[in-house]
């Protein structure tokens, strides 16, 4: 099957990529190669950026041969770009500016209807006398979108319709640095990107999203929420579970391609290569439940009878 359009992948580079972290890649990877879209990287280094993380995770990537199409794009670079995205949505009267803190949001009590955490709507509401005063105090002020619904409906290939909430989203910090769910949508549509497959963690924050694309006149990606890989402890993998990283494991002798098998068992695949995978591959029949990883229990010797 053939189609047009683009998959991607899009780390934040805050470290070295973790297991699970690979194979959501080499999901998204084989998710846009089985049908014929060309596959793109972008650096989400708009916050929690570690030198050199970048560098080494485009290696780690190409070396369990997940490759990608031209350059890779950086939201660093692009900070006109999302300007000009919240200067429409201000224009259209769609943006107010919120001088909350993460503290007294935690205190307020969650709008009705909204999700655990979701903005009360504090600051939707006040005078522009209000606004006047909290300016004058050196309040940093972050804007926020006036959403008009609550709720929003998306389709993903492996959660079916998803209904999930909606509410006034930041859009641009109080540093003033445009904020991850506006990037995140203005990039993928920037990039002809009709197709994300990320972890099932950003399920819950794609209504919101696919809603702001619309606000945007912006057409609303198909996606796929791929399940994770937890600790023995049923919590996301994390590098503080052990030797996680692509380095940990040549360092305990494993090749990369013991890495991709270790990835294509846990999908039920038999493949020590990428390509190997990609022609094994069948969206519809991946695990729906999460990996839970015994970090201890992969090594070569373990593994091998
Ligand atoms: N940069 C995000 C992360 O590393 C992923 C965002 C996305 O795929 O939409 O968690």
């Amino acid at each position: 099957m053939t189609e047009a359009g683009a998959g991607r992948y899009a780390p934040s580079p805050s470290g070295d990529l973790h297991l699970g972290n690979l194979r959501t890649a080499l999901l998204a990877w084989a998710f846009a190669r089985s049908t014929g879209r060309r596959f793109l990287l972008r650096i989400e280094d708009l916050d929690r950026v570690r030198p050199g993380a970048a560098p080494k995770q485009l290696d780690d990537l190409a070396a369990i041969g997940v490759d990608w199409d031209g350059p890779v794009v950086y939201q660093s670079e692009r900070l006109p770009i999302y300007r000009a995205a919240i200067e429409r949505l201000t224009a259209a009267g769609l943006t107010y500016e919120c001088y909350c803190t993460r503290k007294e949001i935690q205190q307020a009590a969650t709008a009705p209807h909204g999700p655990m955490g979701s903005y009360p709507g504090t600051c939707r509401t006040l005078t522009s006398a209000a606004h006047a005063r909290r300016r004058a105090e050196g309040r940093p002020a972050a804007l926020r979108l006036r959403t008009a619904v609550t709720e929003f409906d998306i389709d993903d290939d492996l959660h079916g319709r998803y209904r999930g909430p909606v509410d006034d989203v930041v859009l641009r910090r109080a540093d003033g640095i445009p904020a991850y769910n506006l990037a995140v949508v203005v990039d993928d549509a920037a990039q002809g990107i009709d197709q994300v497959v990320r972890g099932d963690d950003l399920l819950p924050s794609t209504p919101r999203q696919a809603y702001l694309a619309t606000l945007l006149g912006l057409s609303i990606p198909r996606y796929a929420h791929v399940p994770l890989v937890l600790n023995q402890e049923g919590r996301r993998l994390a590098k503080r579970d052990g030797a996680v990283t692509l380095t940990d494991r040549i360092e305990l002798g494993e090749t990369p391609d013991d890495v991709i098998a270790t990835l294509a068992t846990s999908l039920g695949y038999s493949a020590t290569s990428s390509s190997e995978l990609l022609a094994q591959f069948n969206a519809r029949q991946l695990p729906r439940e999460p990996w839970v990883l015994d970090v201890n229990r992969l090594l070569q010797r373990d593994r091998c009878p």
